[in-house]
């Protein structure tokens, strides 16, 4: 790929080639976008790794109210309501449009989509393909799609480093190439860079998706929202290896049970059992695992010797960690999984910083609410890409004036330092002090120019807000304050916001670094 960067001056560009990015690059065709992808094309993500599938109301016993009040439902309260109804409207016809551009779901023997049931979902509406292989098959389709499309330059090995802001308004941005800084005038960015899963020990996530997106979008001064709703996947598979293969909830949606290492089944009692939203899940296993238990996914009964054919990735997956599933229960715990937080965005995907625009999991739309219902995301990034492609169309053009030299490029981040800091306070169950006591030693990291400094900031949002917040709603659990509040409000936070809490929480920790 040219490196040549001249002729794009002043074309949308869009950072990321996950489903996120790659569907708005697709959308805004005709009109010229770059596209800056950090690895070679295809070959890293989160939306490569989805297994699930993606939801829409396309059953006949099915509608787009109905998705929508399951999203609703299993977003606690938080999830904003307009926001869940226009995307359920919207999902068929993103399904289609994917199918369009050469994502091959899998069907039934007469034609039509094979529906999947999940968690907390009241009907099965799970678009799926290759069995658990659904991440895969739709970027095999976009990265085709995206390379047969003539309005689409795509920089692979070209992060992004800094967003150039002024007035509150996008002017450029400034990336590492291969064989050095680029720095381009535009006027209009996408973030598209995906989750924070590389911030935590566990995680299903990549260990790249360390929210490169939101230390860009914070450090340019945009607002960020529900930073500390972190998903926490029930049904990671207990390994050493990180990233921490996943056992998607399809296993349960397949009649698998859950049981701890006495056989007892313990989500019995609890309504929707198995298949109650992820939150109650991951909690349940991490008390059976806080009194010294293991647990284990038991899907003999269910599937047995049926397992390798309907989940292929998933078997591969325990065989190399030594486990048979259609013969032995699999070892289990949760890990981190999905940020409902993120960039805060409108129903159109515009950030609070004119020309910035988020999509898919970097970006938070009010549509997961504290509590993402599984499969959701694929889909909202496709229905959020086409919204996004409408308001760039809409969007006035600025004059970007003479071309300049944007100054020096931030060097590569590394999360590492952060990983256990955040891990220990931000964890399935939080309380004030471990909190409190991991806000000090990440507003310094995310202060003092090192090589975690954006990682830290990331975690230090997450941290403050979780801080702030003191209840217990969906994914966000805390022992000292466990009641839910009778009405929830959505977190919003600045960069500046959350360094003024750190200042009152830990004034010392920053000082001795100063
Ligand atoms: C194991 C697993 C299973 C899942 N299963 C499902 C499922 O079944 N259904 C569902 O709906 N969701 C599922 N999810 C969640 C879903 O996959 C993600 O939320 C979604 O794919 C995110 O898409 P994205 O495009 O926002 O980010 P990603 O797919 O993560 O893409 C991010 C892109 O940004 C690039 N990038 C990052 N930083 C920079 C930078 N600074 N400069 C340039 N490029 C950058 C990366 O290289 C990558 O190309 C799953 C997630 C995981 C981890």
């Amino acid at each position: 790929m040219s490196a040549d960067v001249t002729p794009l001056r002043g074309c949308v560009i869009v950072i990321g080639a996950g489903v996120a990015g790659l569907m708005t690059a697709l959308e805004l065709a005709p009109r010229p976008v770059l596209v800056l992808s950090k690895a070679p094309l295809g070959a890293e993500g989160s939306t490569l790794w989805a297994q699930g599938g993606v939801a829409a109301a396309i059953g006949a016993d099915d509608s787009p109210a109905l998705h929508a009040a399951d999203t609703i439902a299993a977003g606690d309260g938080l999830t904003d309501p307009a926001i869940a109804e226009q995307f359920a409207r919207a999902a068929p016809d993103a399904i289609e449009r994917l199918s369009r551009l050469g994502a091959r779901f899998d069907r039934t023997r007469d034609g039509a989509y094979a529906l999947g049931l999940e968690a907390a979902h009241r009907r099965a509406r799970i678009v799926h393909a290759g069995g658990d292989g659904t991440g895969r098959e739709i970027m095999r389709a976009l990265v085709a799609a995206a390379c047969r499309t003539p309005s689409i330059d795509i920089l692979e090995g070209f992060e992004a480093r800094r967003l150039v802001v002024e007035d509150n308004a996008v002017r450029g941005i400034v990336a590492a190439g291969p064989s050095g800084a680029v720095m381009l005038a535009t006027d209009k960015i996408v973030i598209a860079t995906g989750g924070i899963g590389g911030l935590f020990a566990d995680s299903t996530n990549p260990l790249s998706s360390f929210g490169q997106g939101l230390a860009l979008a914070a450090r340019a001064g945009a607002a960020m929202a529900d930073m500390e709703f972190v998903q926490f996947h029930p049904t990671a598979l207990d390994v050493m290896t990180r990233p921490m293969p996943l056992i998607s909830e399809a296993v349960r949606g397949e009649g698998a049970i859950l049981i701890d290492e006495a056989g007892d089944r313990f989500m019995a009692q609890t309504p929707g059992a198995e298949l109650a939203p992820r939150d109650v899940v991951a909690r349940a296993i991490w008390r059976r695992r806080a009194e010294g238990k293991r647990v284990f996914l038991d899907a003999r009964a269910a599937l047995g010797a049926r397992f390798a054919a309907r989940f292929p990735i998933i078997a591969a997956a325990c065989r190399a960690a030594g486990v048979d599933p259609a013969r032995e229960p699999i070892p289990v715990r949760p890990a981190q999984h999905y940020h409902m937080g993120g960039i805060a965005v409108d129903a159109e995907g515009r950030t609070s910083i004119a020309g910035l625009w988020a999509c898919g999991e970097a970006a938070s739309t009010g549509l997961h609410g504290a509590n993402r219902l599984a499969s959701n995301s694929l889909a909202e990034a496709a229905v959020f890409a086409a919204a996004i492609a409408r308001s760039i169309e809409r969007a006035p053009a600025c004059d970007l004036g003479p071309a300049r030299n944007f100054g020096v490029t931030p060097s590569p981040s590394v999360p590492d330092a952060v990983r256990p800091i955040l891990s220990r306070a931000a964890g399935v169950i939080r309380e004030r002090e471990q909190l409190r006591s991991a806000i000090g030693p990440l507003a310094a990291l995310a202060r003092f120019g090192s090589a975690s400094a954006d990682p830290a900031l990331v975690a230090l949002m997450i941290a403050v807000a979780a801080l702030r917040r003191e209840h217990s709603l969906g994914a966000h659990c805390r022992t000292d304050f466990p009641r839910r509040p009778a009405a929830p409000i959505r977190s919003r936070l600045t960069l500046a916001g959350a360094f003024a809490d750190a200042e009152a929480v830990a004034p010392r920790s920053l000082a001795r670094q100063a």
